[in-house]
């Protein structure tokens, strides 16, 4: 009897062990599938966190377990790499200064970057649509007519609306893919550059032609008999010294243009006492005011000081308070008045003459830009004084305006680098 009830205990021993550790492999295996599928969901969502259950080592599984977890591993290190790859490709695209296309086979736009809206001025998407909707230029059809042909091409374009605007694009095919890549890039300094160098030539020659035709016809003349009359000898040669003269003015002014443009006159900046500057280059012109009999005054507190080259600041001011006194007519006004504008200096020459209009304010600081022709010629212009003047400021870290005088009359402002002020009596 006792053996019947030992065998009923340990049989019913067995089987609640058995039926306990079939419970605990039966959870062991529920774990160890949802690890699986929550793996599996896991990788399909690029979840790097994602590893089978160590419960599967327990259920006879270990080798596939550590397989499958040293491939994920691998995966989520590829996946890792080619992520890094697409986001510094991505951000280089980003940050190319060239604006970039890709087309694809059915010359749809498929790719842009930042740079391709700010050149072409979108402001919406323009992926899926066709380039046109992105390059509304006669140009696009060159472009696509290339890409049609498989071939690559280059097109220069300027932007509708923006004649200062001009873009060169460079189209290629990626045959593999019937894609095509459109380079853009922003090329309207280089163009005006070259405008600005052409127009120079042009500029620089027209202004040689006159001096240089009249001292060779003068010359011809006297040779040709007219020495052998005093009267007339006296006019030729005077023509050709005056002239020579212009000659000389003129290559000076180009070489000190050049100069200064080529930053091979080296500006050293110092502190100057404006009081005794402005003075002194009133003092230097008195001669050519008092024969025009205008009027020359100062305005300038004391201890004024400017952050400028001396020899610059000189051919400023004289510069513009020649110009004052040569186009303000006869009987005019010039002053020249200093002040402090915060830690600026603010040098305004003024005259009471008969001003620029507006139309021209914009061109003035430009080489040879001139608002009467034959009123410059006569004075002995050259053209280049103001473009002088403004290279020269910027040169000393400043800047150069104009605007018109009231009630009427010109006004040209310097402003330069300033020390310090200590009183303000003129
Ligand atoms: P220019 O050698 O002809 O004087 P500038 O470069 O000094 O050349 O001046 C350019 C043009 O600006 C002049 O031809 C003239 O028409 C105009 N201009 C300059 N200063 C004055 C002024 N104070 N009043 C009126 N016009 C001026």
């Amino acid at each position: 009897e006792h053996l019947f009830l030992a065998s009923v205990i340990l049989i019913g021993a067995v089987m609640a062990t058995t039926l306990v550790l079939s419970k605990v492999v039966h959870q062991r295996r529920a774990r160890y599938e949802t690890s699986i599928s929550r793996a599996v969901g896991a990788l399909a969502q690029g979840d790097r966190a994602a590893s089978l259950s160590e419960d599967g080592k327990q259920l006879g599984q270990s080798g596939f377990v550590s397989r499958f977890n040293r491939q994920l591993f691998r995966l989520d290190a590829d996946l890792r790499r080619i992520r890094g790859e697409r986001d510094s490709f991505a951000s280089v695209f980003e940050d190319l200064d060239a604006g970039l296309i890709v087309l694809d086979a059915e010359q749809k736009i498929v790719l842009t970057n930042s740079a391709t809206h700010s050149l072409l001025q979108l402001n919406r998407e323009v992926l899926g649509s066709p380039l046109v909707d992105a390059l509304r230029v006669s140009a696009t059809e060159d472009i696509l007519e290339a890409a049609r042909a498989g071939k690559g091409c280059q097109v220069e374009f300027e932007m509708p609306g923006n004649v200062d605007c001009t873009v060169q694009a460079l189209c290629s095919q990626h045959p593999a893919s019937g894609r095509t890549i459109i380079l853009l890039l922003d090329v309207s300094r280089e163009r005006m550059l070259e405008r600005v160098r052409r127009d120079f030539v042009t500029n620089v020659s027209h202004e040689l032609r006159t001096p240089v035709t009249v001292i060779r016809t003068n010359a011809e003349t006297l040779l040709s008999g007219a020495l052998s009359d005093p009267d007339a000898s006296q006019r030729f040669v005077e023509g050709i010294y005056r002239h020579g003269e212009r000659l000389s003015a003129l290559i000076a002014d180009l070489l000190d243009l050049s100069r200064i443009e080529a930053g091979r006159r080296e500006l050293e900046r110092s502190p100057i006492e404006l009081r005794n500057t402005l003075i002194s280059a009133i003092e230097g012109l008195a001669p050519l005011a008092e024969k025009r009999t205008t009027s020359l005054s100062w305005s300038c507190p004391e201890e004024l000081h400017a952050e400028a080259d001396p020899l610059a600041l000189d051919q400023i001011l004289r510069n513009l308070t020649e110009n004052a006194i040569k186009y303000s007519g006869r009987g005019g006004a010039v002053e020249l008045i200093a002040q402090a504008q915060g830690n600026r200096v603010l040098i305004e020459v003024r005259d009471n003459g008969p001003g620029i209009p507006p139309q021209h304010h914009a061109r003035i600081f430009e080489r040879f830009y001139r608002v009467d022709r034959g009123r410059s010629r006569e004075a002995g212009g050259t053209g280049l004084g103001l473009s002088i003047v403004r290279r020269l400021c910027e040169s000393m870290g400043g800047a150069c305006s104009y605007r018109l005088n009231q009630p009427n009359g010109s006004v040209f402002s310097v402003e330069l680098p300033g020390l310090r002020k200590k009183s303000s009596n003129s």
